[in-house]
């Protein structure tokens, strides 16, 4: 039997409804909404997307955003004092300070700077410390890690006591990841480019979190039968007979996986868009700490 798809696009849109019905709820008790503020800088075009999508995610559930778009050449001090304004701003419940920020940035001074209780993205080194800590909750989780285990807790999937395989290490996904499955008691493996024998500790896995960026790498006889598979992966590989040139596609090799494995996330449709619900969900549970 072919895998089961867990669909994230559906489980997504769950989520955002949930979140829209209490974002509803809290202006009729209050008055308020959630507040996000998005810091871009620069004229990336992935980045000025991403931020695009978040506004427009916002938009559709009641968060007010507030859209800062600042210059490639900012001076640290300049950028310093906009997430400083922003800390101090009532209405701003969630700060997301989009990454990469140009190489003459110290991104771990201006992360370090967003107010613990607005750092949505979880990425503050003091909610990144809890959460690497046993019984520390951190204020916020990292949105794809959080968007990871949301999917398999929504499928059912049960993690107490099986074997977590993670590829990657990464600060965003891997890392983080890997602590929730840990707190979550699974019996953890992370892989990374020194891992040897990939194939053969990928194939000890229950559960597999692919985060590595190398496309279609983890093939079919990689997987043990009935593993579960969420594949973090977005990579772009040339489609000329497409109308863009190319395609997305995971660190999964998608069919071949979904002959062996239990159930298992697409690409595109899969962590990408729980990524996103998951900032609107860490935004509202902000602004119902601050205002009710
Ligand atoms: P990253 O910072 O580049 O980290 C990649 C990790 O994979 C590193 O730990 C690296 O090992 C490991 N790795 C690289 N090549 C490997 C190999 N051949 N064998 C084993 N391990 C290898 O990437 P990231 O930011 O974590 O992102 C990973 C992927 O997830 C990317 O495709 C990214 O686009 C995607 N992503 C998706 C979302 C979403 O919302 N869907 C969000 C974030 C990221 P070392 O540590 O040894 O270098």
């Amino acid at each position: 039997m072919p895998a089961a798809i867990i669909d994230g696009k559906a489980i997504a849109a769950t989520i955002r409804a949930e979140i829209k019905a209490e974002v509803d709820d809290l202006r009729a008790r209050t008055g308020k909404v959630p507040g996000l503020a998005t810091v871009l800088v620069g004229a990336r075009k992935d980045s000025q997307t991403y931020v695009r999508m978040k506004k427009k995610a916002c938009a559709e559930v009641g968060i007010e955003s507030f859209g800062h778009d600042l210059p490639e050449d900012i001076a640290q001090e300049e950028l310093l004092g906009v997430v400083r304004d922003l800390n101090a701003n009532p209405d701003v419940h969630g700060i997301l300070v989009q990454l990469p920020l140009p190489d003459h940035i110290d991104d771990e001074e201006i992360l370090g700077a967003v107010s613990l209780e607005k750092d949505v993205d979880g990425f503050h080194p003091l909610n990144i410390g809890r959460l690497s800590m046993k019984r520390r909750d951190p204020l916020f989780v990292p949105c794809t890690p959080k968007g990871c285990i949301e999917l398999l807790d929504r499928s059912g999937v049960e993690i107490s006591g099986k074997q977590a395989v993670v590829l990657g290490r990464s600060n965003i996904v891997g890392l983080p990841v890997a602590m929730l499955l840990l707190h979550r008691n699974a019996t953890l493996t992370v892989c990374h480019s020194r891992t040897q024998d990939l194939p053969g500790v990928v194939r000890r896995a229950d559960i597999l979190i692919a985060a590595v960026g190398r496309a279609e790498m983890v093939r079919g006889d990689w997987l043990k039968p009935g593993a579960v598979v969420i594949d973090v992966g977005v990579n772009a590989v040339d489609a000329p007979d497409t109308e863009k040139g190319y395609r997305l596609t995971g660190d999964v090799a998608f069919d071949e996986a979904s002959e062996v494995a239990a159930m298992i996330t697409p690409v595109p449709g899969g962590v990408g868009p729980m990524t996103i619900a998951m900032l609107l969900r860490n935004t509202t549970d902000s602004a119902k700490r601050a205002i009710a």
